[in-house]
């Protein structure tokens, strides 16, 4: 790369791209969710969808479910009310997941539901949705339901249609190690039913689905304003990478990061994964808790020692309390696994706990073997 030095700008005066390329990208995030529904490329990071998704399908006085596993939900549930929607709050432990029992009791007791809100996985707090579980109840219930796809995306298996999502939100940043500045939704025909039957729906506005809807409508001929044009083919190579490694083989990747880092954790003194169940554990990120120290010192620690290690420390309440590994995109490599453990048990030594981590190390690397085999 020259771009540092200045003199070869090769980010700048590349030709055009145009409504054909725009529309090949938007095809090849389809084929990535698993869907036949239009997909809608959005200009901005995924809170962009999310916030458009939502603000479209929910009608003022409409009940509206939203399930809470993570800071996530909590910030649908308020773009929900402020859209007039009566909104039912389903909160799960952190520590855990949702399940479709849950859901389906909440739907009989609440019958009026017309749009369910899910996050996929939960990067801030490290748990997973069942979301094909929870899609059945939500179809056979005969609601909406839009799931934020955007940490699972690249890491786990994502079934848009066959798991009857009606608005998947994904986003580029995360698993598919792309760009953040752009992201999509693939909306259903029921949703877009039900968006365009909302007098409170965005309209003539940046949050707005019904905008694009013309784009496509119109054979995806004319792009509606100028493109984001580095982030669309960033986009384009984190998928077309994906692809060539294969998906399939990109998740167990990260499946087998997430099993490393959990069977780590569980040797190292003083450490314990925060999601309980492995079957809840997000591929994407370990939240880890760290029992009489203070997380965000152990995460400091680890990146004294390593400071290429993905650890941060996590925000809001649990910050004292829990740490934060994104073993997403490239980070879910075995060696920068190894790297993080690695890093991990010299912060457990610095908080003056005896553990040379050979244990730790050795189970990651087990655990990494068992997965990927
Ligand atoms: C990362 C993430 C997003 C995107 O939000 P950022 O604040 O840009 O990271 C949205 N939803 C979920 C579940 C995520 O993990």
């Amino acid at each position: 790369m020259t771009v540092q030095d200045g003199t070869t700008p090769e980010l700048l005066d590349l030709p055009p791209l145009g409504a054909g390329h725009f529309a090949r990208i938007a095809d090849k995030v389809a084929a990535l969710l698993r869907t036949r529904a239009d997909v809608v490329v959005m200009q901005g990071e995924a809170l962009l969808p999310l916030e458009a998704a939502i603000r479209g399908a929910a009608h003022e006085g409409a009940t509206a479910l939203n399930v809470v596993t993570g800071p996530y939900g909590e910030t649908f549930s308020g773009w929900l009310r402020s859209g007039g929607s009566r909104v039912v709050d389903l909160q799960a432990e952190f520590t855990g997941a949702m399940t479709a029992e849950r859901v389906a009791e909440a739907l009989r007791a609440h019958p009026s539901t017309e749009l369910v809100c899910l996050v996929h996985a939960e990067a801030a707090t490290g748990n997973t949705n069942p979301v094909a579980e929870i899609g059945e109840v939500v179809r056979e219930h005969g609601a909406l339901l839009m799931v934020d796809a955007v940490a699972s995306v690249g890491a786990e298996p994502l079934l848009t249609d066959e798991w009857g999502v009606d608005l998947c939100v994904v986003g580029g940043q995360k698993a598919l190690a792309g760009p953040a500045g752009v992201s999509a939704v693939s909306v259903s025909e029921r949703a877009w039913e039900r968006i365009a039957a909302n007098p409170r729906a965005p309209r003539g506005s940046y949050l707005s689905l019904l905008d694009w809807k013309r784009w496509l409508d119109g054979g995806r001929s004319a792009l509606p304003h100028a493109p984001a044009q580095l982030e669309m083919l960033a986009l384009e190579q984190a998928v077309d990478r994906v692809e060539r490694e294969g998906l399939d083989a990109a998740q167990r990747r990260h499946r087998a990061a997430s099993a490393a880092v959990r069977a780590a954790v569980r040797e190292l003194a003083g450490l314990s994964p925060y999601v309980v169940r492995d079957a809840d554990a997000a591929p994407v990120a370990t939240t880890v808790r760290t029992a009489g120290t203070d997380a965000r010192e152990v995460a400091a620690a680890a990146l004294a020692a390593d400071g290429s290690v993905p650890v941060q420390a996590t925000a809001g309440d649990l910050a004292p309390e829990v740490l934060r590994i994104n073993h997403y995109g490239r980070a879910a490599e075995r060696d920068r696994v190894l790297a993080t453990v690695r890093a991990l048990a010299t912060a457990v030594r610095a908080s003056g706990r005896a553990d040379d981590g050979a244990g730790a190390v050795q189970a990651a690397e087990s655990a990494w073997s068992a997965a990927v085999r």
